[in-house]
């Protein structure tokens, strides 16, 4: 009982007969430190399943747990709260406050979380500065690259030291080499942190940075593979 876990996931939208079963009875674990992508065609659930595991969304049926303990046996107050200390989240794109320079961009999390600014700005910058990002500190989201810009989402949902990563689709809106490089900076970065990741992804490539692979189909999962996953080094 220590990493996520879900048991006869169900979630359904709507209901009579213009009722969607995205989720059709769903069982996973995600042990800590491994990586999951979550791969199937368009429709099938995969973003239902990330948000359901993450507490975003309640299931119909079943149950979403972490680290033993059930998302639905929460208060709002309290899964909201564990979302924001335990989870991260990068997803496709846009998820930068625009106005803010990198680096308040990522300490912000820590500044809600009670840290004081200093603090949380020295930590901010020492992400940034794993991720590739030394001199970008003080640069507004619309004058990074769209790959600088998903490492600096990275750094934000790392720095808090999170049990496990969700992410939909980062590399979506990128060209092949910046999605290489930025899910090496992800699956490094969860690897050097012990954060597990699950990962919604339609490109083969970028699932291969993943230990293990689930295929969905109309809200099931159809198949699984454990691979040996890409790393950056050549
Ligand atoms: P995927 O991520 O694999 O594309 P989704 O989880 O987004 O699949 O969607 C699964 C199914 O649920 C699809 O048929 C989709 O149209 C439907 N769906 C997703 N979100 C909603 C919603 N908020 N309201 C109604 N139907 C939804
Ligand atoms: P999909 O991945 O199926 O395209 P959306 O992008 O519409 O789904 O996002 C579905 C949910 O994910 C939203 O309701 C929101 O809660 C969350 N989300 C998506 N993108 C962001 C973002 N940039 N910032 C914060 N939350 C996001």
């Amino acid at each position: 009982a220590t990493g996520l876990e879900a048991i006869a996931l169900t979630k359904t939208y709507g209901d009579g007969p213009t009722a969607t079963h995205a989720l059709a009875g769903v069982d996973l674990r995600v042990a800590p430190g491994e990586s999951l992508a979550i791969m199937g065609p368009s429709g099938s659930g995969k973003t239902t399943l990330l948000h359901v595991l993450a507490g975003i969304l309640p299931p119909t049926a079943g149950t979403a747990m972490w680290r033993g303990r059930s998302l639905a046996d929460l208060s709002d107050a309290d899964r909201t709260k564990l979302r924001r200390s335990e989870f991260g989240f990068v997803f496709q794109s846009g998820q930068l406050l625009p106005e803010l320079p990198a680096d308040e961009n990522v300490a912000l999390p820590l500044m809600l979380a009670g840290v004081a600014r200093a603090e949380a700005t020295a930590r901010a910058r020492q992400w940034l500065a794993h991720l590739g990002l030394r001199g970008m500190e003080g640069r507004r989201p619309g004058e990074l690259s769209g790959g600088q810009a998903q490492r600096v989402a990275i750094a934000r949902a790392l720095v808090g030291n999170p049990g496990v990563i969700f992410a939909d689709e980062p590399t979506g809106a990128l060209d092949q080499t910046t999605g290489w490089e930025v899910m090496n900076a992800l699956t490094t970065a969860c690897r050097a942190q012990g954060a597990s990741l699950v990962l919604v992804t339609h490109d083969v490539d970028v699932a291969h940075w993943c230990s293990r692979t689930i295929q969905m189909r109309d809200g099931l999962v159809v198949g699984e593979q454990r691979q040996v996953p890409t790393t950056g080094a050549t």
